[in-house]
């Protein structure tokens, strides 16, 4: 057998329902950009749904509508990076919430014939610069947005931006911005029905930033911020686990059915230890499609260890601190074509 990321729904459940307690009475907008932060987005999206997850932030179209497909047609589908006319026209009639952050595609919309109107979230960009509506140009995208909604084109769902959480300061001043942003809307006669500007770190540390929803990604997979609190003290688990098993044992040591092309950075040879069944075993070389970890006595082919994760002694985050980056990172790289399992004690 190959290498699993083996996936604990019950795990991400039980975080689900912290999440929810963490950011109520705000909405948690799961959030399921990157395959669900690689955990799978199919098997992730129908389990929150049962858990009773309303919204979904998706990212693009393409992936708004496989969240569509597994989710109902009921849940709410956020999605922020739409490509132009064509995209918002699919957006639409997969009935997704769409994310406008360039003044553009309200142009775009005036020349599309819809069935329904468009749901739209302003974002107004606070500082981050990626994508969003300059302050300056917000009165302008108002006054477009007014004419969209006067001619029953579009309806102003929200107004929502996206904020570093790297320092209370700056988000602070992103802030700010955002409530100015909104009271021109209000004043401009477009008082949105949904406020959103915080992620994970925000929702959970911020009360004032929670607003109307809180798009949580990290936290809802269990993956702490690196540096930050810990998952006790945030309540949240990591429900993933990547089991290698062993493909040969030599004088050289135990070698896994794993390398740094399946995901696992070979910056981190030497930094951590698996779990094997005799304990914790150092990881010593990391290759593209080979890892070599101390041996252990009765070791064979076909023994299984605990990489990372839920069930192993480092959490991705823990990797991510040895070399300096964020639990994301490490999660994310976990390759496609390493097999999902799903554990669930639900059928
Ligand atoms: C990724 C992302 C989030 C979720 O961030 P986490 O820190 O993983 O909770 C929220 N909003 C936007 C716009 C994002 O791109």
């Amino acid at each position: 057998m190959s290498a699993q990321y083996r996936v604990d729904l019950d795990a991400f459940a039980r975080n689900l329902h912290r999440v929810r307690a963490a950011v109520a009475p705000a909405a948690h907008m799961l959030v399921v950009k990157d395959d669900a932060y690689a955990h799978g987005l199919d098997a992730i999206v129908r389990r929150a749904r049962i858990e009773g997850v309303e919204w979904f932030g998706a990212f693009d179209v393409a992936t708004g509508e496989a969240v569509r497909a597994a989710a109902g047609p009921e849940a709410r589908i956020f999605v922020w990076l739409i490509g132009g006319a064509d995209d918002l026209a699919a957006g639409i009639a997969a009935d997704l919430d769409l994310g406008i952050g360039d003044a553009a595609l309200l142009d775009d919309l005036a020349g599309l014939t819809l069935a329904r109107p468009a749901r739209v979230h302003l974002k107004i960009d606070t500082g981050l610069h990626r994508n969003g509506i300059r302050p300056e140009q917000w009165d302008d995208a108002l006054a477009r947005t007014r004419s969209l909604v006067d001619d029953g084109r579009a309806l102003l769902e929200g107004i929502w931006s996206h904020i570093s959480e790297a320092s209370d300061a700056d988000d602070d001043d992103a802030r700010s911005v955002f409530l100015a942003a909104r009271e021109a809307a209000r004043a401009a006669g477009l008082p949105p029905r949904f406020s959103h500007l915080a992620a994970s770190a925000a929702g959970f540390a911020r009360g004032e930033f929670r607003e109307d929803i809180v798009r949580v990604g990290a936290y809802s997979y269990g993956i702490r911020p690196s540096g930050g609190p810990g998952e006790e003290e945030l309540g949240i688990e990591p429900i993933a686990t990547l089991h290698a098993t062993v493909a040969a044992v030599d004088p050289a040591g135990v070698h896994l059915r794993l390398g740094s092309l399946h995901g696992l950075p070979s910056s981190l040879a030497g930094r951590f230890d698996v779990a094997t069944a005799s304990g914790p075993r150092r990881v010593e070389v990391i290759e593209p499609t080979a890892v070599t970890v101390a041996p252990w006595d009765g070791a064979a082919p076909g023994d299984e260890v605990a990489v990372f994760g839920r069930d192993a002694l480092y959490s991705a985050t823990d990797l991510a601190e040895l070399v300096d980056t964020i639990g994301e990172e490490v999660a994310l790289r976990v390759s496609p074509v390493i097999e999902r399992v799903y554990i669930s004690s639900r059928s």
